[in-house]
């Protein structure tokens, strides 16, 4: 009967929104666990200097080295962090990762390149970052200048003031403020003029239209200008091919990220590849 039907669905949509909950719930408190679990590890990825061939930074990703799904990547698992307030504490283990990994790196003498964290939105603007940034350089013994921040553009969009100031305290500290993603996001462009970042991380959205259409070019082009008219040093993400970098090369874009130069690796194989140096015929 019609009676039965409905009710039949009523129960099929309760039993699937429970059972959606309840994974979610699963997902959540195995995200906690791991947290609570040190089961973080960062990889880092260089930046180099597209004319000199230099690795001026490196980006530091987070993974999740789950005990039975191996290397979980951070697009399956900061979304959740984001949205429960995980975020918070995960953030601050990266960063106390991070400068823990500095200080050892710089006691084993390796080579040394500033570091670049990204910080989440929410991070950002509910927690005191430029506090926690400084205590954690100070209990690591790290020099601000070896940290650098990533931030995307939907942290510049609260407050203005509010915004202003935490850059500025954090930028006081002599740590880099770096825009991540830029184009993906709603960041009008006199909030950027009156931010004062350091460098300007082109989305690769941009760098995989390069070669497509000759609109990718002007695109990429206007953005490295404007950058450049501000003071900030522009980077191309996700670059593969030689033809993207020779094409960046051609338009000024002072450093290049991506799979061409590197994958993110593992922390313990980063100072063979800094003494290694890039390969200079690749520019
Ligand atoms: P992102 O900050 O824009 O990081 C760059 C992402 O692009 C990384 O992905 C990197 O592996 C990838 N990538 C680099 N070069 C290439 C390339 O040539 N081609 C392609 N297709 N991809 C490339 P990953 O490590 O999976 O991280 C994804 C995103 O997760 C990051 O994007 C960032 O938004 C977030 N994330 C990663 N680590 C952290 C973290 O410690 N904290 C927070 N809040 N977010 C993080
Ligand atoms: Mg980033
Ligand atoms: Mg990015
Ligand atoms: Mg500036």
């Amino acid at each position: 009967s019609v009676k039965t039907d409905g009710k039949h669905s009523y129960c099929f949509f309760h039993q699937s929104f429970h059972d959606a909950l309840q994974e979610r719930h699963r997902k959540e408190a195995e995200l906690r666990q791991a947290l609570e679990h040190d089961q973080l590890v960062m990889y880092y990825q260089p930046r180099v200097d597209v004319a000199t061939g230099a690795t001026s930074s490196m980006e530091a990703l987070v993974r999740w080295a789950h005990p039975t799904r191996g290397i979980v990547e951070p697009n399956d698992f900061i979304p959740l962090a984001e949205e429960t307030g995980l975020i918070v504490r995960l953030g601050e283990l990266v960063i106390d990762k991070v400068c823990a990994q500095l200080a050892f790196w710089s006691r084993q003498g390796d080579p040394l390149v500033p570091v670049s964290v990204n910080v989440s939105p929410r991070q950002f603007t509910q927690t005191d970052i430029a506090r926690m940034l400084g205590d954690c350089l100070q209990r690591h013994q790290v020099d601000p200048a070896l940290l650098e921040v990533e931030l995307t553009e939907s942290s510049m969009s609260g407050d203005g003031d509010e915004v202003a100031r935490t850059l500025s305290a954090i930028q006081r500290m002599g740590v880099k403020l770096l825009v991540d993603d830029f184009g993906t996001g709603y960041s009008s462009l006199s909030q950027l003029q009156r931010l004062d970042f350091d460098v300007l991380k082109v989305d690769r959205a941009f760098t995989a239209q390069l070669e497509k259409t000759r609109e990718g070019t002007v695109l990429f082009s206007a953005i490295i200008t404007m950058a450049h008219g501000l003071g900030m040093r522009v980077v191309a993400e996700g670059v593969e091919t030689l033809e993207q970098m020779r094409a960046l090369k051609a338009l000024r874009c002072d450093e290049i990220q991506g799979f061409l130069v590197s994958r993110p690796l593992p922390a313990a194989d980063l100072p063979s590849r800094l003494r290694q140096g890039l390969v200079p015929s690749m520019l």
